[in-house]
Formats: structure tokens, C-alpha cells, sequence
């Protein structure tokens, strides 16, 4: 075994390269990105990064002893245009011979499809769109942001940190409800309102208005509001598209089993471009614990492979995500399902300082923890516990495994 391909070149494709090497791969590797950058950490983009916290040298993934460490070769501000069993193409025409490949091309972010190409209109997924972003929020006044999900939910909060009027628009009436349950929902709504950021539901984006660059957005019941900075923030899109002559079956992701396992025998895919085997279903998780967990269990599949070897565990952890906004710390593991309420187990949500449990068939089935960072991770390793518990019996898992007699532990 001589050369793995790793392409997508941030934390997935980075965590990929370095289980290679733990697992004693020796071989060459080469890491290919489309992006000219080392892979950098993104969360902090929505927030110390915009605020000012914090310099693109300080969310680097890959320092010199990283990279020292991997012994790879880097094509960086380069695409891959197309893979075929033993070989990746890169955009200048070189082609890599490889005798396995990891497909870690991640999301990018979504656009609107009526316009929203003025100056003054950005997406944020990159390092580049961090840049361009925070250049023009110091001068800006009148922020407006398209979508309530994490990441607009994020720089609306740091806009308002920063002292901009912020709204936020959104398409659905509950905005954060299917996410956090009801309770949270409701938690987060009046913390918005205590920090001055109008959110308006219900309301779809019907026109981009402005000359040479946005001055106000028109919504679809005839509201026109004035903006001078637009964030589009609707979620992503995977990377899929370099793969559409493959023979990797991709559909709103590249198809892998638990493992990270590709229709192609020698290709792996994890982090947010894969859309993993989990219980019966296939998932598509865009967190960065996905993203970081997942490409060990890949590296490990695709050097069993090689090696005509068995897999080892498939990857069983509960989709985890925490999100820092209006000076609270949101985190959520497992999955709320919608119609069953939650348990505050710890805090008060008057205070907006708690924990929360969802259960399921007498099964844990969520943790919320609102600003309650100790206590929810508490909660959150029993339930992971369990979880790996039952991945040793079988790979047929959902993320509800606390069983009635741990609850009333
Ligand atoms: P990506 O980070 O998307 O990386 C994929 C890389 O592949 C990119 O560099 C891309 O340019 C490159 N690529 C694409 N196509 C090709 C190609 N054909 N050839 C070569 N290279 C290619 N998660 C949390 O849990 N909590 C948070 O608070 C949080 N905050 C976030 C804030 C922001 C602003 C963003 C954008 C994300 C945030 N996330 C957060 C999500 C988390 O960062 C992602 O889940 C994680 O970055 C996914 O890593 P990845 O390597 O799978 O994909």
C-alpha cells in the first residue's frame, strides 16, 4: 500500500490524514484542497473571529508540527474534478494514482435563487467569506439576516454585540423549534428581543433592492426593510458535485454505510459530505463533532480494506452541536423529536440557565443544556456510555439508550 488520496482539505479531510497515521499508515499521502488555506477551525468565523477576538492565525487546525507530523503532500487553491476507482483528477489536470481515497469535501453555503449577488449580500462558510463579511459589518448599520438558523442566529448575535441593528428574517413560524424543542425555542426568542434583534417569521425574501450594492430587502407580504448588510444564512449544500461521473452514489451526500464505506471499494467519505448508515436510516450531520469523530472510523475502514482486514466499531456517537450566542452556550446531543416534551433536569428556563432531557420509550433520548456547559456534559456522557454500550451488541443504533433504571439512578 503506497498513496491515499485525502481531498477536501479542513477538519474532516485533516482528521482523516492524522488517523491514517496513528493506525501506522507509512505510505504516501496527499491532501488536496479547493481552498488556499492550511484547514482552519469555522465555528469560531460566526463568532470570536467576527468580533474581533481572534486572527485567522489563531484557528489554524494545522501548525507546523501537525503538519511535520502527517508527512504530506498539500495541493491547496485546487479542486478535484473527478475520481475513478484508483485515481483522483485535480483541477490542473494532474491525476493522482492512489490505492485509496477519503472524500472529505464538506458542505458549502446555500444561496437564494432570486438574486442576492449585490455587493453587500454574503454567505459564510469560508475563511474568505469571514474576511469579506467582517470588512464590511464595521461600516455597516442596518444588518439583515435571511434565515434563523445557527449560523445567522450567530452573527446576529455578534452584529448586535457590535452594535448594529440587526432583524432577522425567516421562512418558517417556529423558527428553532424542530432544533431545541418548544421550551428552548420560546427561551431563545425572548433573549433575542432582550438584545434589541427583531426576528420576523413567516416571511420569505421576495426581492433584493439597491443600485451598485443592497440598501433594503422587500418580504413577501410588501415589507420593505432598509439594510445596508445582507447575510443569507439558509444552510448547506454538499460537496458532491466533482463526483457526478464516479460511480460514488451520492444523493444530498455521498452514500456510506457506518463505517464511512463508499458504493466504490477504496473510497471513504466522512464529516459533512457523508450520509452515513445510522439504525435504519441514512443521516447527513453538519457538526463539528461529526466532522471530527467520523474520519477515524473511515481511516480505519479504508485501511482494513487495503489490508483485506475487518473495520473495527462503526461510528456510533450521537450527533452533538453547541452554539455561542447572546452570551449563552447552546448545546444539544442526540436528536429532539418533535410533540414530546422535555424534562428540565437541572437550572430554570426562567433563568435561560438549564438542562433539559428528552425521553423516548423510557430511553434518554436528547440533552439540551442551556449556559449550563458541566452539567449538560454530565448528562451527555451517560447517555454517549450507553450509546457505545449498545454499539457492542449491534450496529442497528439510534441515540436513545438510557434505559428507565439509569433514569431513576
Ligand atoms: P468543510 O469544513 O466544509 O470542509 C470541506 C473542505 O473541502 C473545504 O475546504 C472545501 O473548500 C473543500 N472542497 C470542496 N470541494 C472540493 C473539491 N472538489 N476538491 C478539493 N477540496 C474541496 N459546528 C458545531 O458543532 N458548532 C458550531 O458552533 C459550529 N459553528 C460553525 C460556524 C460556521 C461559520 C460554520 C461555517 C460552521 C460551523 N459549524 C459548527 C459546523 C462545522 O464547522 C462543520 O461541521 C465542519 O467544518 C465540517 O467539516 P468538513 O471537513 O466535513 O467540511
Amino acid at each position: 500500500m503506497s498513496h491515499i488520496a485525502v481531498v477536501g482539505a479542513s477538519l474532516a479531510g485533516l482528521r482523516a490524514a492524522e488517523a491514517l497515521r496513528r493506525e501506522g499508515f507509512d505510505g504516501e499521502l496527499t491532501i488536496v484542497g479547493s481552498e488556499s488555506h492550511l484547514p482552519y477551525d469555522r465555528p469560531p468565523l460566526s463568532k470570536d473571529y467576527l468580533l474581533g477576538n481572534v486572527a485567522a492565525a489563531d484557528i489554524t487546525l494545522a501548525d507546523q508540527a501537525t503538519r511535520d507530523a502527517l508527512e504530506a503532500r498539500w495541493i491547496l487553491g485546487q479542486a478535484a474534478t473527478n475520481l475513478h476507482p484508483g485515481q483522483v483528477t485535480i483541477a490542473d489536470g494532474e491525476t493522482l494514482s492512489a490505492d485509496g481515497i477519503v472524500i472529505a469535501t464538506g458542505a458549502r453555503a446555500r444561496t437564494l435563487p432570486n438574486g442576492g449577488d449585490l455587493p453587500g449580500i454574503h454567505v459564510l462558510r469560508t475563511l474568505d467569506d469571514a474576511i469579506a463579511l467582517s470588512r464590511e459589518l464595521d461600516s455597516a448599520h442596518r444588518v439583515v439576516i435571511v434565515g434563523a438558523g445557527f449560523i445567522g442566529a450567530e452573527v446576529a448575535s455578534t452584529a448586535a454585540t457590535l452594535g448594529k441593528r440587526v432583524t432577522i428574517v425567516e421562512a418558517a413560524t417556529n423558527p428553532f423549534e424542530t432544533h431545541l424543542g418548544r421550551v428552548a425555542a420560546d427561551v431563545l426568542r425572548r433573549t433575542m428581543n432582550d438584545h434589541d434583534v427583531e426576528l420576523r417569521t413567516g416571511q420569505t425574501v421576495a426581492e433584493f433592492r439597491g443600485a451598485e450594492r443592497i440598501s433594503a430587502i422587500v418580504l413577501n407580504d410588501g415589507t420593505q426593510l432598509p439594510a445596508d448588510l445582507v447575510l443569507i444564512g439558509i444552510g448547506a449544500i454538499p460537496n458532491t458535485e466533482w463526483l457526478d461521473r464516479s460511480g460514488v452514489r451520492c444523493d444530498n451526500g455521498v452514500l456510506t454505510d457506518a463505517w464511512g464505506r463508499t458504493s466504490l471499494p477504496g473510497v471513504v467519505a466522512a464529516g459533512d459530505v457523508a450520509r452515513f448508515q445510522r439504525g435504519d436510516r441514512r443521516v447527513r450531520v453538519e457538526h463539528w463533532s461529526t466532522a471530527s469523530g467520523m474520519p477515524g472510523v473511515a481511516a480505519r475502514a479504508l485501511l482494513a480494506h487495503l489490508s483485506a482486514g475487518e473495520p473495527g466499531t462503526p461510528y456510533l456517537d450521537a450527533p452533538y452541536f453547541w452554539s455561542d450566542q447572546f452570551g449563552h452556550r447552546i448545546q444539544l446531543v442526540g436528536a429532539i423529536a418533535p410533540d414530546v416534551p422535555l424534562d428540565i433536569v437541572d437550572g430554570a428556563v426562567e433563568d435561560a440557565r438549564f438542562v433539559a432531557v428528552q425521553y423516548r420509550d423510557n430511553a434518554i433520548n436528547a440533552v439540551l443544556g442551556w449556559s449550563m456547559p458541566r452539567e449538560f456534559t454530565q448528562w451527555r456522557r451517560r447517555n454517549h456510555d450507553a450509546l457505545r454500550a449498545a454499539g457492542s451488541e449491534t450496529d442497528r443504533v439510534e441515540p436513545a439508550l438510557l434505559t428507565s433504571a439509569d433514569r431513576s439512578e
